[in-house]
């Protein structure tokens, strides 16, 4: 059933090595929640959290050698939930598999920490009010293939979605949430656009919202156009953009892509607030830096 009809829905997220030796994994617990939520969207049973927990606890014991340390090194754990009943019939399945799978993974950047150009997609929006964009679900990937190739095609890194209604608003990177970083006056905004049904809630996007509030920004969720991202990049009081989420934890944008041409963030390179809130999330993660939040969630 979920090759014709698309009940799969999945999760990502990473089991660091500490100096001291204990494997952390990061807020596995939001994860855990969000599969339920978006078994909830796909009329899915719900997975219960201490299963979820079980599970890679299970996979990461059996893998311990295979975690590789270092900055930037962990080990990436995919769970998913497939739909296995094999039957036509248009409904709910009654079968399910739950897995986890896990690679090691290492430096996103295979020459450093660099900014990317993203394009705006004008043509494809990757979700619509009332679907299905808030859930961690397979089929929200496909469509989305068509604007990723067309940038890559123009020279692009990634896309950047529009709002499906009126093509304005910025939403998100199809697997990375999206931020802005203001100045106006001395003081600093860490600015993202709110959740929706049409925006994924990232586990890192609601981390960096801590994190960036700790260092002394100001922190705003609320719509932003991208003609006012365009402008404010123009009259220097939007002076970075960053895309993240777990695979690569910040990736600065250095250039924009538009229907009207292209404009550069700063001189087009890492900003400081990138650097330090990267710093500050990595450090936390691969457990160079204290945990004050209780984040980290050893396996035993
Ligand atoms: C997974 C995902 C993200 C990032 O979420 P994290 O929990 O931070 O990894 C953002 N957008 C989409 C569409 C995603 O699937």
């Amino acid at each position: 059933m979920v090759l014709h009809y698309g009940q799969a829905i999945f999760e990502g997220l990473k089991a660091y090595r500490h100096p001291d030796g204990a494997v952390r994994l990061f807020r596995p617990g939001l994860n855990a929640r969000r599969l339920r939520s978006s078994a909830r969207r796909m009329s899915m049973p719900e997975l219960p959290d201490d299963s979820f927990l079980e599970a890679i606890s299970l996979l990461v014991g059996a893998d311990a050698e295979s975690i590789p340390t270092g900055p930037g090194y962990s080990l990436y754990l995919r769970p998913f939930m497939i739909a296995t009943e094999a039957t036509l019939g248009t409904r709910p399945a009654e079968r399910y598999l739950f897995l986890v799978i896990a690679s090691p993974s290492g430096p996103y950047f295979a020459k450093g920490f660099d900014a990317i150009t993203v394009s705006l997609s004008h043509d494809h929006p990757r979700a619509y009010p009332g679907g299905t964009g808030a859930a961690k679900c397979a089929g929200n990937y496909a469509g989305g293939m068509i604007a990723q190739r067309a940038a890559l095609a123009d020279g692009s890194d990634q896309v950047v979605f529009l709002d499906a209604r009126e093509g304005r608003y910025l939403e998100e990177l199809g697997g990375m949430n999206l931020f802005l970083v203001r100045e106006r006056a001395g003081s600093v905004t860490v600015l993202t656009p709110p959740l929706s049904d049409t925006i994924l809630n990232g586990v890192t996007r609601a981390s960096i919202l801590s994190l960036a509030s700790e260092l002394g920004a100001e922190v705003e969720e609320r719509p932003v156009t991208w003609e006012e991202w365009r402008a404010g990049s123009a009259d220097g009081t939007i002076t970075e953009a960053f895309a993240c989420g777990t695979a690569a934890a910040i990736t600065p944008i250095g250039t924009v892509r538009d229907q009207r041409g292209s404009f550069v963030l700063g001189d087009g390179r890492p900003g400081p607030w990138s650097t330090r809130l990267r710093a500050e999330l990595l450090g936390i993660q691969e457990g160079a830096i204290t945990d004050r939040h209780g984040w980290m969630h050893t396996v035993q």
